[in-house]
């Protein structure tokens, strides 16, 4: 098939390309460089069967351009507001490509009969009240709090996308991604990322908060397993979690990554938990599980890949 990937200059994006590839795909990358790098996708250039186009998601794509499936990954993703790559600081980029961005290749993907799926995300849930999270759950989201710029565009991107779905045929499904990470995260402020490098470098690992907020962390191959699996099998019209449903707090995941690491590192307390920042977070994977689909890769082994990945480059 030839899929396109937006976003495929990115961290989810590129080890989508990957596997595309792999199984004998063409596929061709559309990204802005905007929070990705090329380097991402280096290993890709001499590939026959990839493309890169350095372009917005969000402007038309070139009208000769055919494809059989389109996987809209471009945005940003990370909410750490000290951080210039994360929604927070972009955050007119951020609504753009989850509203404009989605309407424009959900016209582009129609045009061409070909299939698409949203990468949308589980800040749809916000600051949840149900745990752990279905997909049937509506949410706990500010409409106008600091987040709101990435969790309600991306709820708004799952509107376009159903809207296409119901109103003009288009075939398309969308995924909510739990926490994920993984070689080739940028350094774009995500807790497991931060952590890792703050303990590579024998640094403190900041804590925002008391620490005893949750996260569901997933390894890379599993959640893009997941996402292949989706655009595949998932039923028109659907939703489906993909995360990896194991939850520790903020204070354990430090713990891990002190003993897989051997740092001195403590936690240190830097500041307050930012606002509307979710206090637990655990995806519901039923649905997805019903696909034949499962994360295999605990925390400990994704995090030893990691760290064998950060240390192997020249600057952790
Ligand atoms: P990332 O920042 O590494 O990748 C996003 C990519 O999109 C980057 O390469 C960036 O340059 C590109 N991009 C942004 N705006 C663009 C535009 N207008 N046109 C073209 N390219 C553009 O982040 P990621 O973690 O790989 O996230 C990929 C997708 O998955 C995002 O949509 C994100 O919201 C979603 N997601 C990720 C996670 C996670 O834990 N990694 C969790 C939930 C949702
Ligand atoms: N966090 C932290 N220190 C950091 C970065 C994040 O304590 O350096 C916390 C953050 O407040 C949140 C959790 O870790 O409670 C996960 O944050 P992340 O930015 O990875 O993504 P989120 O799940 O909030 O979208």
């Amino acid at each position: 098939m030839r899929i396109i990937v937006t976003g495929g200059a990115g961290f989810l994006g590129s080890h989508l390309c990957d596997k595309l590839i792999e199984r004998g795909d063409q596929v061709i990358a559309i990204d802005n460089l905007l929070t990705g790098s090329p380097n991402n996708i280096a290993h890709l250039q001499n590939s026959p069967d990839f493309q890169f186009i350095e372009a917005d998601a969000n402007a038309a794509l070139p009208e000769d351009l055919d494809f059989d499936q389109l996987y809209h990954l471009a945005s940003p993703a990370s909410p750490n507001k000290n951080n210039a790559q994360s929604y927070m600081a972009l955050p007119f980029e951020t609504m753009q490509v989850n509203s404009f961005g989605t309407w424009s290749l959900c016209e582009e993907a129609l045009a061409r009969g070909a299939k698409f799926l949203f990468a949308s995300t589980s800040e749809t849930y916000g600051d949840p009240l149900e745990h752990p999270q279905k997909e049937s759950y509506r949410g706990n989201v500010s409409t106008t709090g600091p987040r709101s710029v990435y969790d309600e565009s991306k709820r708004f991107g799952e509107t376009i996308t159903s809207a296409f779905i119901r109103h003009q045929r288009l075939d398309g499904k969308m995924v909510r991604i739990f926490n994920t990470y993984g070689p080739r995260m940028s350094s774009d402020g995500r807790v497991v990322i931060e952590f890792v490098r703050a303990a590579l470098q024998n640094k403190r690992f900041p804590v925002f908060g008391d620490g005893k907020q949750t996260r569901s962390f997933c390894y890379v191959s599993d959640l893009v397993d997941g996402i292949i699996t989706v655009m595949d099998k998932g039923e028109k019209g659907e939703v489906y979690n993909l995360g990896n449903p194991k939850e520790f707090t903020i204070l354990e995941l430090a713990e891990v990554v002190k003993k897989l690491t051997g740092a001195n590192s403590e936690a240190e307390f830097v500041e307050n938990l930012p606002e509307d920042d979710p206090a637990r977070r655990c995806p519901d994977i039923t649905k997805a599980r019903g696909l034949g689909w499962e994360p295999k890769i605990g925390l400990e082994e994704g995090l030893k890949k990691l760290i064998v990945h950060l240390q192997t480059m020249k600057t952790p």
